[in-house]
């Protein structure tokens, strides 16, 4: 045991008290122990050539065979739970306060059996068993709450299964076919959506055997812990939000001089629909492809042109300190005409997106 180390809890138990230096006195006593062996009978016993002393000496042996004994023994009783906990304790980010504890805790455990007296080992093993189980149980009440929070049960799972339906969102999948829609709120809403995982399986029970759940491996280090319930409910309004802020920018479009034009040259059928919809102020439901496509050539005179939020901010107010409204301006303008560079004023419509690398590469629409 002594030579290959006994590792728990991440401390090397051979540093226990001076066990080191007596367990080298040990190969002395082995020797003893085994020219005893040849005693192995009472008649033998009789002829026993040692003296009273001779055999003392090696007692002390005997002792440290002792607290190795329940070295080991403790080992065998609390190594998987020390092994559990030093898993835990990766799952959690290094400053949560759980993690600050078992550190602190086995900080302590460790100093305390380095200068143990060795006799009274067994009193600081006892004392250390009964510090590991509490902070297991506190980890699996700590670790089930945030499971329940960033995963979806049962009901929040139809409910996003319900979302990944919603005729909104079909609507808007038809739509982004448009190049003058903002696509990447779409896309965005897609992978919010997407990232809203699900787990009702984890019982404490997988938690007893191991401190991740096995369903899903869910690690609050590396995600967010913000309430799925609450998450579905906010992208069940952004749903809301982009619809009319989609329908608002295809009116304002439909309204344009130059796509004015265009619609006298759509199909009888088309430019119903579209004249439908520019009356009602609402997109028709169930919305075809034959209205995207009406769309598509009503717009077919208007440039895109995509520009980067991230851009403009940076254009704005950037690094730059307090400005003078007409500073202020002229930055504002200075960053249209860049963007506009060679295109046609009265076709262009800026498309602004929220990546902070967007490429300013205009698209012909049509
Ligand atoms: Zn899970």
């Amino acid at each position: 045991m002594l030579r290959e180390g006994v590792s728990f809890w991440g401390i090397d138990l051979r540093n226990v008290g001076d066990l080191a230096v007596r367990a080298e006195k040990l190969a002395d006593a082995k020797a003893f122990l085994e020219s005893c062996q040849a005693y192995s009978s009472p008649g033998k016993l009789k002829n026993l050539r040692y003296a009273a002393s001779e055999i003392s000496v090696h007692a002390e042996a005997v002792r440290t065979l002792g607290l190795m004994e329940a070295v080991r023994d403790f080992v065998a009783r609390q190594g998987a739970t020390a092994h559990w906990l030093s898993l835990a304790e990766t799952v959690l980010p290094a400053e949560h306060e759980w993690v600050k504890r078992v550190r602190a805790a086995r900080q302590e455990f460790e100093s305390a059996i380095r200068g143990a007296d060795l006799p009274r080992l067994p009193e600081e093993f006892e004392r250390l068993s009964g510090t590991l189980r509490p902070f297991k149980r506190e980890f699996i009440t700590l670790y089930m709450d945030l499971h329940t929070r960033a995963r979806l049960g049962v009901n929040d799972d139809k409910r996003k299964s319900t979302l990944l339906t919603d005729p909104r969102l079909q609507t808007l999948q038809r739509l982004a076919g448009i190049e003058l829609m903002p696509r990447q709120q779409l896309t965005d809403f897609q992978n919010r959506l997407a990232g809203l995982k699900s787990c009702f399986a984890l019982t404490e029970r997988d938690l007893d055997a191991s401190p991740i759940c096995p369903h899903c491996g869910f690690r609050p280090q590396t995600e967010s812990v913000v309430a799925g319930g609450v998450m579905l409910a906010q992208l069940d309004k952004t749903l809301d939000d982009v619809v009319t802020s989609w329908t608002s920018a295809l009116l304002a479009n439909l309204e344009d001089p130059i796509t004015r034009h265009n619609l006298d040259l759509l199909a009888p059928k088309d430019a119903q629909a579209v004249a439908d919809f520019v009356a009602s102020r609402s997109l028709p439901d169930p919305l075809d492809s034959d209205f995207v496509q009406a769309l598509r050539e009503a717009f077919s005179g208007l440039v895109r042109v995509a520009a980067s939020l991230h851009d403009l901010d940076q254009t704005l107010v950037g690094d730059h300190g307090a400005a003078t409204v007409d500073e202020l301006r002229g930055r504002f303008e200075s960053w249209i005409d860049k963007l506009l560079k060679g295109k046609d004023r009265q076709k262009a419509r800026i498309v602004l997106e929220s990546g902070a690398h967007e490429n300013n590469e205009n698209q012909e629409n049509g």
